[in-house]
């Protein structure tokens, strides 16, 4: 299959990163979310990042532009889709937004589309259900910072085809990503390993275990980590980490998954990490 036009839907941080890296592999990107200041917000994002890369000499100031003339946005999911090839949804991890989004762009994209989710955790088999093309729909879960993280999880669900298995991989690997076969659980590989750990974590804190950096610290030094686990919590929003592990919870049954309640109380309080600069650490604008 031809793949030259890319839709992603939401412009947030996995949703710009998404959109970033598409279009500097020179697909044609329209860009989708539900207003226009997060549509601006997403397009300064990928602009600052381009910038960085023309400084670190990985691309040139033209690419950059090339990169930037590649993408198009609009507010209208219908309108978003009309011509995708592929589409990448990548918006807030809830499954009943999922759900419509799916069913919209069943009905509003060319019927060879393929429909893929950018979810953490959230069924393909169940988001496909919602569509009259479960074979075309398949689970691309890119990793945060998308343009500097090599691996891409390739998620097949129960009525996913072999031709969109094999056309999603090599779209992958036309990124330069590393696409990794798994099969539809609750988490996949990534997250149903890394998100009990961070949860632990967050028991350790609440518990009076240690404070949140010496626990990263243990971590970082003493399991070779990059990135403690309640740093990279903060990094991936404390929201997000919720309905990861909420999604474990119910998923396998099994209460060695349930959130932690410091992790509830703090998305309670809108402390969701880097992105309202208040987690587990402090963060300037
Ligand atoms: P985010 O909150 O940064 O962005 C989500 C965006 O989706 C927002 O801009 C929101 O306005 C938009 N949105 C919500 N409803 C929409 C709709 N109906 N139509 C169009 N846009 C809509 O979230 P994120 O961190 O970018 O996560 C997006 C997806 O990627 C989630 O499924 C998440 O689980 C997954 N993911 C996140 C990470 C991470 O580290 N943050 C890593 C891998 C996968």
């Amino acid at each position: 299959m031809d793949i030259k036009n890319v839709t992603v839907i939401g412009a947030g941080t996995m949703g710009n990163g998404i959109a970033h890296v598409f279009a500097q592999y020179g697909f044609s990107v329209t860009l989708n979310d539900i207003k226009q200041d997060f549509i601006d917000r997403g397009l300064k994002t990928i602009s600052s990042n381009l910038d960085r890369q023309v400084k670190k000499a990985i691309i040139t100031e033209q690419q950059k532009q090339e990169t930037l003339s590649r993408i198009c946005s609009t507010t209208s999911l219908e309108e978003s889709v009309k011509v995708a090839d592929i589409v990448v949804e990548a918006a807030t991890e809830d499954q009943s937004i999922k759900k419509q989004i799916f069913k919209t762009i069943d009905a509003a994209s060319p019927q060879r589309s393929l429909l893929a989710s950018n979810t953490s955790s959230i069924s393909i088999t169940e988001l496909a259900a919602s569509t009259k093309r479960p074979g075309n729909v398949i689970g691309m879960h890119f990793m945060n910072p998308v343009p500097l993280m090599k691996l891409v999880e390739i998620i097949r669900g129960l009525a996913t085809t072999d031709e969109t298995l094999h056309a999603v991989t090599a779209l992958a690997q036309r990124l330069e990503k590393v696409p990794i076969e798994v099969h539809d659980y609750p988490g996949f590989i990534s997250n149903r390993i890394l998100l009990p750990m961070i949860n632990e974590a967050i028991y350790c804190v609440m518990e009076g275990v240690a404070t949140p950096e010496a626990i990263d610290t243990v971590m970082k030094l003493g399991m070779n980590h990059p990135m403690g686990p309640l740093a990279l919590a903060d990094f991936i929003g404390l929201d997000v980490c919720l309905s990861i592990m909420k999604v474990l919870h119910e998923g396998l049954g099994d209460a060695k998954y349930r959130p932690c309640p410091l992790l509830k109380k703090m998305v309670a309080a809108g402390h969701l990490g880097r992105k309202t600069g208040r987690g587990f650490y402090e963060y300037k604008p």
